[in-house]
C-alpha cells in the first residue's frame, strides 16, 4: 500500500475528493480503488496504479482463533509485524467484546533490551504514519470479511490500538502522534483516546511531550525491574534515562493529565521474579495512579538466535508468579495480569519477523 501520491493524483479534482478518498481507505476499508464507485473509471484506474491499496502480508492464526498475527512487507521490502487480539467479555456476554490491534512503530528497535526479540534485530528505520495505519487497516479489512456467525460475541471492527509491537514509539514521536490523530478522527477510524495506548521503554522527552499534548491517550512504561541496577542490566536505555528520572517524568505526567499509568513487568524466571523483587516493586509502585501489568515472559527460542544461547531467559513458573502476585496483593498494589494470546503463533514483540 502506498498513499504518498494521493494528493498529487487528486490535484485537479475538487477538494472534497481527497476526503472521499481518505474515507474510503480509513473508514470503509476498501482494498481496491475499483470499490470507490463515486470516482470515474479512469480515476479509479489511475489511483490503482499510483496509490496501490494492496497490503502484502503473511498471516498466522492461533489455534484458539483469538489472535492473529500478520507479517507485512512494506514497499521497500522491509518487514514488520502486527497482532490482532480478540477478547470476548465473559462478564458481559451481551456486549460485543474488543478487537485490539498491536502495532509496530519502527522496523527493529535501537534499544536492545536483553529479553526482546525486536531488540536483537537492531534498528532499521522509523515507520511513516501511513505505515503505522496500514497495520490497523489490514485487520479492519480482515474483520470486515469475517461473516457474522464467526463474530458472535466478538466486536466487528477494531476497537483498541496499542503501540506495543516492534520498536520504541517515542523515538518516532511525530509519526506515532500523527497516526493516533487519524485513528481518533471521527471521520475515519473513530477510535477513542481511552482505547489507544502507547508503551515506552522510558524515553523521558516523549513522556514530557505527551503530557503537553491535548490527546490524552493511555501511557504505559516498560519497567521490568524494581531497581536501577537490574533495570540497567536488562534495558541498556536505563543508563541514559535512569529509573528515578523516568518515575519523576511519570509523576509530572500524572500531575498534568490526571491519568492512570500502567507499568509493564515481564516475569523472567530467577531474574526479576523473587519475593524480594516483588517487595521492592511494591515500594516504588505504591502511588495513587500507578498500576502494574504483569506479563509472562515469552521465550525467544535460543536455536533461533545463537547469540542468546548463553543467556536464554525462561518464563517464571506458575508457583513463582503466584507468590509474586500474593506479595503485591498483601502490599495492596494495584495490578493486572496480561492474558496470554497465541503462544503457538509467537505472539510477542518481534518474534514472527525474527523467526525463520
Ligand atoms: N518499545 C516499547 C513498546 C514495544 S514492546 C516498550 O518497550 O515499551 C511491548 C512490551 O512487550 C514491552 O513492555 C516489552 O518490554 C515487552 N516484551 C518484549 N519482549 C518480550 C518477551 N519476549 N516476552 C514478553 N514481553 C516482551
Ligand atoms: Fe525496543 Fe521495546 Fe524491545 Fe526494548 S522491549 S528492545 S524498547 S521494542
Amino acid at each position: 500500500m502506498d498513499l504518498s501520491n494521493l494528493e498529487k493524483v487528486l490535484e485537479g479534482e475538487p477538494k472534497y475528493r481527497l476526503n472521499q478518498a481518505r474515507e474510503a481507505v480509513y473508514k470503509n476499508f476498501i482494498s481496491d480503488w475499483s470499490e470507490a464507485t463515486f470516482f470515474s473509471v479512469e480515476l479509479r484506474e489511475k489511483l490503482n496504479k499510483e496509490c496501490p491499496l494492496e497490503i502484502k502480508a503473511d498471516v498466522l492464526v492461533s489455534k484458539k482463533e483469538d489472535s492473529v498475527k500478520a507479517r507485512i512487507t512494506l514497499e521497500d521490502g522491509m518487514m514488520i509485524e502486527t497482532v490482532l487480539m480478540r477478547h470476548k467479555d465473559p462478564l458481559r456476554p451481551e456486549t460485543s467484546g474488543r478487537n485490539t490491534v498491536c502495532v509496530s512503530s519502527q522496523v527493529g528497535c535501537p534499544l536492545g533490551c536483553l529479553f526482546c526479540a525486536t531488540g536483537k534485530m537492531g534498528f532499521k528505520r522509523n515507520l511513516t504514519s501511513e505505515e503505522i495505519l496500514e497495520q490497523v487497516i489490514f485487520f479492519s479489512r480482515y474483520l470486515k470479511k469475517i461473516t457474522l456467525s464467526e463474530v458472535e460475541g466478538f466486536a466487528i471492527s477494531v476497537t483498541n490500538v496499542t503501540y506495543m509491537g516492534m520498536g520504541e514509539p517515542f523515538l518516532n514521536y511525530d509519526n506515532v502522534l500523527d497516526s493516533i490523530r487519524i485513528l481518533n478522527d471521527y471521520k475515519y477510524f473513530n477510535i477513542g483516546v481511552r482505547s489507544i495506548s502507547v508503551s515506552t521503554a522510558g524515553i523521558i522527552e516523549g513522556i514530557k511531550k505527551l503530557s503537553d499534548d491535548p490527546l490524552h491517550i493511555n501511557l504505559a512504561i516498560s519497567l521490568h525491574a524494581p531497581n536501577n541496577k537490574l533495570r540497567g542490566e536488562l534495558m541498556p536505555i536505563n543508563k541514559k534515562y535512569p529509573l528515578a528520572e523516568v518515575l519523576k517524568a511519570v509523576d509530572q505526567y500524572i500531575e498534568k493529565t490526571k491519568r492512570k499509568v500502567m507499568f509493564e513487568y515481564v516475569l523472567i524466571k530467577d531474574v526479576n521474579d523473587s519475593e524480594e523483587h516483588a517487595r521492592e516493586l511494591a515500594k516504588i509502585m505504591n502511588k495513587k495512579l500507578y498500576f502494574v501489568n504483569l506479563i509472562l515472559y515469552n521465550a525467544i527460542p535460543p536455536q533461533r538466535d545463537p547469540a542468546l544461547a548463553g543467556q536464554a531467559f525462561e518464563p517464571s513458573t506458575t508457583e513463582r508468579v503466584k507468590k509474586f502476585r500474593d506479595i503485591l496483593e498483601e502490599l495492596k498494589i494495584r495490578y493486572t495480569q496480561r492474558y496470554r494470546f497465541g503462544d503457538d503463533i509467537n505472539a510477542a514483540c518481534g518474534q514472527f519477523v525474527t523467526s525463520k
